[in-house]
């Protein structure tokens, strides 16, 4: 127990320890921790959706007919006719020929990296793609080449060197730095070198594109070979899971090959009808994209005014760049003593060097909320 100790003493002294809050009160703008109620900055509740009354009343509805758990994994009989309106419901809005749900993103990543890649194949990966990405591409044991952030000039070289089955990974939003993935580019290199492209695209679906189709459809991008798409359901869904869309036959090998699927139990039917009733609402409430682009110009203008270093993009995801961990412990200590809860995101999540607070941005959140924040931050920083 002595090495664990002196680990953890490690990671104190570095700045890096981390601790949990607990909330009392559901996600929103507003959130109660022990006996405060703080302005947060913290959720990828985008939309302001996770507690929206309709999606819970769907979700109790539900849970009424359908009880609380699946009960079975998706192969056996956990699959549920909610589970594939959904799913019907899903590929329709990527415009995808199908959809596969997954428990969580995170497995829905390990499931189709491991399929789609093997010891006799290659993995190319942006740098800062999401940790999933990574562990799933050590999981499939093939060999992992990361090129320096979109950088597909590089890319290029590392897939003209390639042997094998290639697989390129990356996110489409990126979540710590908050821009986005050239998609075009990347489906460009995809189809000259026969490789097939996974976009994971956490962040930008709800968010980015018509009705909130997600980075795909905001670049243009069809989902169609050699493009397979990853969603998530907990993010500015507001809810719970994920998803896959792809053809056809990237589906059934899925449900053949995918281990993160067949071998777990299959998400609870009623998360799949609350995810229907959010997805209603994410197409049908346009004002909740456009409050939060509103939003986010008021943010970037103030912090631009207060000379803080941004990442350049307009999506919810707002990093304030600092460097050191200590300073932004420290910058993140001094919001939260106003009254604000911001986290200080430090490596191993980001690059050494690279430690920084993030924002994020919610529809749930008012102008003067980002008010709120460029004074907190005003005051918090040593500029
Ligand atoms: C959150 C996230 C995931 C994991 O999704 P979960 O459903 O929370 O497991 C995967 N990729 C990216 C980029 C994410 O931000």
């Amino acid at each position: 127990m002595d090495d664990l100790a002196a680990k953890l003493d490690a990671r104190r002294a570095q700045g890096l320890y981390r601790q949990r809050q607990t909330l009392s009160s559901p996600q929103g703008a507003r959130v109660t921790v022990g006996d405060e109620t703080l302005l947060s900055f913290c959720s990828n509740d985008y939309l302001g959706l996770a507690n929206d009354p309709r999606i819970v009343r769907a979700f109790c509805e539900a849970a009424t007919e359908h009880g609380v758990g699946a009960g079975a994994s998706h192969l056996i009989t956990g699959h549920n006719a909610v589970h594939g309106a959904l799913e019907e419901e899903l590929a329709e809005f990527v415009g995808a020929p199908r959809a596969l749900l997954f428990s969580t993103g995170y497995m829905a990543n390990l499931g189709v990296v491991t399929a789609f890649a093997d010891r006799h194949g290659v993995i190319c990966e942006d740098k800062l793609n999401h940790a999933s990405l990574i562990d799933a591409a050590r999981l499939a044991r093939a060999e992992v080449r990361r090129y320096p952030h979109v950088d597909t000039g590089r890319l290029d070289e590392i897939l003209a060197a390639a042997r094998g089955a290639k697989l390129i990974t990356t996110d489409g939003v990126f979540s710590m730095d908050g821009d986005v993935a050239p998609l075009s580019e990347l489906r460009e290199l995809a189809q000259r070198y026969g490789a097939r492209l996974l976009v994971d695209d956490a962040h930008g679906l709800g968010v980015l594109g018509s009705e909130g189709r997600g980075s795909c459809a905001d670049q243009g991008i069809a989902i169609a070979a050699p493009l397979i798409l990853m969603g998530t359901l907990g993010k500015a869904f507001g809810v719970f899971g994920a998803f896959v869309a792809a053809e056809e036959a990237i589906i059934e090998t899925l449900i053949q090959y995918a281990r993160t699927y067949i071998y777990t139990t299959a998400l609870p039917p009623a998360v799949a009808a609350a995810v229907r009733e959010s997805l209603h609402i994410v197409r049908a409430e346009p004002w909740r994209r456009e409050h939060l682009q509103t939003l986010i110009r008021r943010f970037v203008e103030g912090a631009q005014t207060l000379g803080l270093r941004l990442t350049n993009t307009k999506t919810p995801i707002q990093p304030v760049l600092l460097g050191d961990s200590e300073v932004a412990l420290a910058a993140s200590q001094r919001l939260r003593a106003r009254g604000i809860l911001v986290p200080a995101i430090r490596p191993p999540t980001v690059p050494v060097g690279t430690s920084r607070l993030r924002i994020t941005f919610s529809a749930a959140h008012q102008a003067a909320d980002v008010d709120q924040l460029l004074e907190g931050l005003a005051t918090a920083l040593p500029l």
